[in-house]
This record gives structure tokens, sequence and C-alpha cells, in this order.
């Protein structure tokens, strides 16, 4: 499939095949639709977006759903618990990944095991290991697009899976419709949860591995979580009152009343016109944080303004420039 000049696809007969494969919800087409997605050739963006493009009147039919927790905290085993029970349900579920630390040399956090095994190989199912290299904001473009890819192939859940790293969570919460967050018990770090913001993002928390001996200590760190959020936020912006519970990915404990408490969140925000909202808002920001970017490496690469870059750092970093009249500087460098 890859073309002479490096690019993935060459023809249009092949988005034509590519159209119909994905709306067959055929899983190779719909892993080449992404592989395309994620290529960075001009020519594979070009056609990516006409794909996008056709695809769109297919897309927004799924609950999207971010799934998020330090590594350890059993993110993979309960999505495999998770998803598999869903899939019985009758439910087809996409799992995509945002994986930041993939991109830096350290390797990546939710790539390199073998995960999931018994969930990738249901036929209900479909997993995509995060995009690999760029910034966050481009493996971000590349997911939400995977997310769109998936739903006019008629998936009915995306999780998107991400760790507590950096960016990602608020990343990966501008891109779904609902935040799950995964605590262990006694970690020691509840508070600092609550420092960190992470608990505004989230519209669960579930105490996972609340199973054996670390079962009473789940419930108590359930308690405490509810006592800090009803003091720190009785309600979001939505209506939606975010919720703590307990979640074994080993035992399956939990995944139940987690399924049910994300309908009632959907139904919610469906009846409340919070969905549509929400959404829309997400394809704006989505759209201005593309052009921002675009604009920032316009900038930097502006002949104009590439032949005095370093002279102006220099000057601020050594205190003879203000930032503000560097940065008026470069913008009309820019401008002219
Ligand atoms: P991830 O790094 O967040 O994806 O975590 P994993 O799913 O890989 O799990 C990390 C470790 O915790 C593994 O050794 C799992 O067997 C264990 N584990 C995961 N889920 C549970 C659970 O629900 N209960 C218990 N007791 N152990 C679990």
């Amino acid at each position: 499939m890859i073309g002479t000049n490096g690019t993935l696809m060459n023809s249009l007969t092949d988005l034509d095949a590519l159209l119909d494969g994905i709306r067959n919800s055929d899983r190779a087409a719909l892993g080449r639709a992404i592989t395309l997605v994620e290529s960075n050739a001009s020519d594979d963006r070009k056609r990516a977006q006409e794909l996008l493009t056709n695809l769109l009147p297919d897309t927004g039919g799924s609950r999207r759903i971010g799934i998020s927790g330090v590594p350890g905290v059993g993110k993979s085993t309960f999505i495999e618990s998770f998803g598999l029970q869903l899939v019985d349900e009758g439910y087809r579920v996409a799992v995509l990944a945002v994986d930041p630390s993939s991109s830096v040399s350290k390797g990546s956090i939710l790539g390199d095991k073998t995960r999931m095994e018994k969930l990738a190989a249901s036929e209900g199912a479909f997993i995509r290991p995060s995009p690999t290299g760029g910034s966050l904001g481009g493996v971000a473009r590349k997911t939400r697009e995977a997310i769109l890819v998936c739903e006019a192939a008629g998936y009915d859940v995306v999780l998107v899976e991400t760790v507590g790293v950096g960016q990602s969570e608020t990343t990966v919460a501008e891109m779904v419709d609902f935040f799950l967050l995964l605590k262990l018990a006694g970690a020691g770090d509840e508070l600092q949860g609550i420092k960190r913001g992470i608990l505004e993002l989230a519209d669960l928390i579930a105490i996972n591995k609340a199973d054996g001996d670390n079962l009473s200590a789940a419930e108590f760190a359930r308690a405490e979580f509810e006592r800090a959020l009803q003091i720190l936020r009785p309600e979001n912006e939505d209506g939606w009152r975010p919720k703590v519970v307990t979640s074994s990915g080993q035992t399956g404990a939990g995944l139940n009343e987690i399924w049910q408490i994300i309908s009632e969140h959907h139904e919610l925000l469906s009846t409340n016109g919070e969905l549509e909202k929400q959404r829309k808002q997400q394809l704006l920001g989505w759209m201005w944080s593309l052009v921002n970017e675009g604009l920032r490496s316009a900038v930097r690469e502006h002949p104009a303004v590439a032949r005095t870059l370093a002279a102006l750092e220099e000057d601020v970093l050594d205190g003879r420039t203000t930032p503000t009249s560097a940065a008026e500087q470069i913008l009309n460098a820019f401008k002219r």
C-alpha cells in the first residue's frame, strides 16, 4: 500500500475502497484508515482529510469515554473486563490511547506490554495503541480523528486511555464526553489528586483493585473522596454531580455500576443539551488549537523572524529587552 513517493495511498480508488470498508465495519480497513490519519506525509494528510470529510455525516454516534490513572492502577485489566462486558451486551467497543511518553526516548507507558489480549481477539472490539512521535498536540489530533473513523465504522463505545502524565489528561478530557479516573486506595495521594486539579476533570472516580484484602481500604478511600467531592464542587457546569465508586477489573465488581453511571450521565447531558454544547465547544477548541499550532510554526519559520529570533531571545534572557517588547518585534516582523 505504500506508494513510490512514500505516501500510504496513491489513487482515489483506494480512498473509495477504504470508505466502503469502514462503512462495512471491516477492521482491516479501519486499521488502514487510522494509519492514514496518523501519517505525517503531506499527501496522506490531504487524503486523510478527504476521507474524514466523507465520513463526517456518519460520526458522533458513540459514547466517548476517557479513562486515566497512573501506571499500575489497573487500566488495561479494567478496560479488558469492561470492554468484554460491553461486547457481551452487544456493544461494539473501540479502545484508543493518548500516550505522550511514547514520543520521547523513554518509551511508551501504555504500549510496551501485550495488553488486553482477550479483548483484542474479540470480534466486537478494536484496539489501537497510541500514535507515536510528535508533540502531545500531534498525538491528540491523530486520536481525535481516529475517534471519528471508529464512529463511522459503527463503534458504539470509544474508550480513550491515557496516563496521569503532564497535560495528557486534560487533552483527553477535551475529546471525550465522560472522564473516568481510576485511583488506588491508600496510595497516599488522595489529597494530592485534589490539589492537582484532576478532580475537576473527572465525572467519575473509581477506587480500583477493590478486591480481596484491599476491599475495606477501597471502601474507606471511596468515602474520603466522596466527602472531598462534596466539599469541593457540589455540581459541574453541565449539571452532573461527579461520583465515586469502587471497582475491580480482576473480579468485575463495580463494572455494571460504572456503565450505569455513564449511561445516566449520557441521559442527563443529552436531555439538558450539554452533550451537544460540549461537543461543539470541543470542535471549536480543536480547530483553534490547530490554528495556534500552525501560527506558531509559521511565525518561527518566517524568514524575517528567523533572522532575529535568536538575538531577541538572548536580549530577553540577558535582561536587555522585556518579553512584551520582544514579542511585539517578532509579531511585527511576521506581519511585514
Ligand atoms: P495499568 O498499568 O494501569 O494498565 O495496570 P495493569 O492492568 O497492567 O495492572 C497492573 C497490575 O495490577 C497487574 O499486576 C495486574 O494483575 C494487577 N491488577 C490489575 N487490576 C487489578 C484488580 O482489579 N485487582 C487486583 N488485585 N489486581 C489488579
